[in-house]
């Protein structure tokens, strides 16, 4: 089972992608993970990467591409994957088809943009509050207090990065998501949209309901 899952920051991929991993024993690979792991080196391309995602901005093809078929290389793929967040462009699309990754499923989480600021927001807020909740007791007096370089929240889950990584879906994702309902590819691949506006046990139902 190859599934790959598409959306928007915010729209619950990587909350699916766990319960699709722990249904059907497959392992997760997600870009985003691999990258934000990448960055905490101290290396020169670590350094370019942080500097395009905190901008909100997708790293290059060739970069993501290169550490997927890495990350397949190395575990162990024999039941299939769940790629969160890959691929992102035509581009990499391509790359994959050519290099004979297959694909049977893509799940599209679909979202409104105002949902997606609410809920990047909260996942911000959640990550402080789960921070100063392990050290203090009370919240509101250490939220004035607390020195937020600490916190490891997303630094890219703020309301202008988020408007950048808004643009960047707009621009190369959706196309993707036309060049794969277009596409010749699609014939073997099965294509599904879901609202993702629906409730977590919700999707994992129509997700089980589907692959089942
Ligand atoms: P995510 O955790 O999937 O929201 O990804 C966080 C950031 O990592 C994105 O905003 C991009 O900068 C980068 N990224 C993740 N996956 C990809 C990809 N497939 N192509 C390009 N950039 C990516």
């Amino acid at each position: 089972m190859r599934i790959v899952l598409l959306g928007a920051p915010g729209s619950g991929k990587g909350t699916q992608a766990k319960f699709i991993a722990k249904r059907y024993r497959i392992p997760i690979i997600s870009t985003g993970e691999i990258l934000r792991k990448l960055i905490q080196n101290d290396t020169l391309i670590s350094k370019k990467i942080k500097y395009t995602i905190h901008n909100g901005k997708l790293i290059s093809d060739n970069i993501v591409t290169t550490l997927v078929k890495n990350s397949i290389s190395k575990i162990n793929c024999d039941s299939g994957f769940v790629l969160d967040g890959f691929p992102r462009t035509i581009s990499q699309a391509q790359i994959i088809k050519k290099e004979k990754i297959l694909i049977n499923y893509i799940f599209e989480l679909k979202i409104p943009n105002e949902m997606i600021l609410k809920r990047v927001q909260k996942r911000r807020m959640n990550s402080i509050l789960e921070t100063i909740d392990g050290n203090i007791e009370d919240k509101n007096q250490s939220l004035k207090s607390t020195n937020y370089k600490n916190i490891t929240h997303r630094y890219d889950d703020n309301e202008l990065i988020i408007n950048t990584r808004l643009e960047e879906y707009k621009k190369f994702t959706i196309p993707l998501i036309n060049y794969f309902n277009k596409s010749s590819i699609i014939k073997k691949i099965k294509f599904y949209t879901i609202d993702g506006t629906k409730t977590i046990s919700e999707i994992n139902e129509e997700i089980k309901n589907i692959l089942d």
